[in-house]
């Protein structure tokens, strides 16, 4: 989907072009007052017209508000536009990234079901399935993000097949339609493809045209773009999305605030605008620091020397804003540091898809609860560091980083 023989930033153009009107309509149509923006409706309850209405509405036999926990109109708007963006047919709005995974990981696995998850992935992700399911009976085997690796850890208890792509901080990309197709051929009931699309968010990537069941996001990052809020999301079919609602949202109140939801809102109406710009300076840095003499690898699918470049241009629409790069050199984690430290432009923090570039550690920081071996395992190398490009000048970033590397000495 990405062609290679038309200019990268055409093809950026044209996505987000694509996608512009749906980011500023989608979900939102002016109230009773004429108001263009979606209010913000902070009331805990609605007030029923007669007691009918009230069990009428309790039975579902009516479409109306009745507590925040269950619905709310500002929510429902985003839940519109996220849908639509996404190319689903529901979403649903959660109070974080991490809320929407266990949701759909607990409303589809019951005691003695399976998992199947790549090894490299957000390390809370990863210790979710790793150390707290387990406790519930839902193992997980992790596997390299390969197809065929995904097919030799399959059981007839697995009911997940679990993507991360591109995977957090290494971006590797897995063969969302490869496991779709996995899935497909498995005895029912078979398994669900679960993708998270945090990385890539609808601009880079539409999982569900490629047959995933299900795609979750942290709504923190660029699909929010601001750094102002936290916030996840479950899009899928709307059966799927109202089981995941059910439970993590009704069950176990993990409930998008209507604040966090308009503040997520309002940061969809410029999100391609956004992502068409952080994705070309994410190229552009990549394409820099290849040939950079003080870098050993960069990781970014852009890059012909990527594994997963190929693929990429199969399944995404465009590269992404991330990219991750490992200092050349024996001491590259004391090097990696200063280099952070060093930095004047971007911004030394976790977190990712913000209008700001930042910058981290992953080693020590953001996967610093896997155990070492299996961080080693998913590529996480002790000198690797991780850039979330935002909208500054991509000159301005680049000159930035060439004058960190040179002042963290070779
Ligand atoms: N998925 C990925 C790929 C992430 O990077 C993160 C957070 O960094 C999450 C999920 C969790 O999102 P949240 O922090 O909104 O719970």
């Amino acid at each position: 989907m990405i062609d290679p023989a038309l200019p990268y930033a055409e093809q950026l153009r044209r996505r987000a072009d694509r996608m512009a009107t749906t980011c500023v309509h989608a979900g939102e149509t002016p109230d009773e007052d004429g108001a263009l923006d979606v209010p913000i409706v902070l009331s805990s309850a609605f007030a029923f017209t007669s007691a009918d209405q009230a069990a009428r509405a309790f039975r579902g036999e009516e479409d109306a508000w009745i507590y925040g926990r269950w619905g709310n109109p500002t929510v429902r708007a985003l839940e519109e536009k996220l849908a639509a963006l996404e190319g689903a047919e529901a979403a649903c709005a959660t109070a974080s990234g991490m809320a929407a995974i266990a949701g759909v990981v607990l409303s589809t696995c019951e005691a003695g079901d399976h998992v199947v998850a790549p090894r490299s992935m957000y390390a809370e992700s990863a210790r979710l399935l790793r150390e707290r399911l387990p406790k519930l009976g839902i193992t997980t085997t992790f596997v390299d993000g390969t197809a065929a690796a995904y097919a030799a850890a399959m059981t007839d208890k697995t009911r997940i097949l679990y993507v991360e792509t591109p995977s957090n901080p290494t971006l590797g990309v897995v063969d969302i339609a490869a496991i779709v197709k996995l899935a497909q051929s498995a005895k029912a009931p078979r398994p669900l493809v679960v993708v998270d699309g945090t990385f890539a968010t609808p601009f880079a990537q539409s999982p569900v045209d490629l047959g995933a069941d299900l795609v979750v996001h942290s709504m923190t990052k660029g699909i929010s773009g601001h750094g102002d809020v936290i916030g996840g999301a479950v899009a899928g079919p709307r059966e799927l999305v109202d089981r995941a609602r059910e439970l993590v949202v009704k069950g176990f109140g993990g409930v998008l605030s209507p604040l966090a939801a308009w503040l997520v809102l309002r940061g969809l109406r410029t999100f391609a605008l956004r992502q068409e710009r952080s994705c070309a300076t994410a190229e552009a840095i990549a394409r820099h620091l290849a040939s950079h003499p003080k870098i050993a690898v960069v990781h970014h699918p852009s890059l012909p020397s990527h594994p997963g470049h190929a693929l990429a241009q199969r399944q995404m629409h465009a590269y992404g804003a991330l990219l991750s790069f490992e200092l050349a050199g024996d001491d590259a984690l004391a090097r990696g540091r200063k280099t952070l430290e060093a930095l004047r432009v971007a911004t030394h923090a976790v977190s990712l898809g913000d209008t700001r570039t930042l910058v981290v550690h992953p080693a020590s920081t953001t996967h610093s609860t896997m155990p070492e071996e299996t961080r080693r395992l998913a590529g996480i190398g002790d000198g690797l560091l991780r850039m979330s490009c935002g909208l500054e000048s991509a000159d301005d970033l680049i000159a930035d980083l060439d004058r960190a590397l040179e002042a963290a000495g070779t």
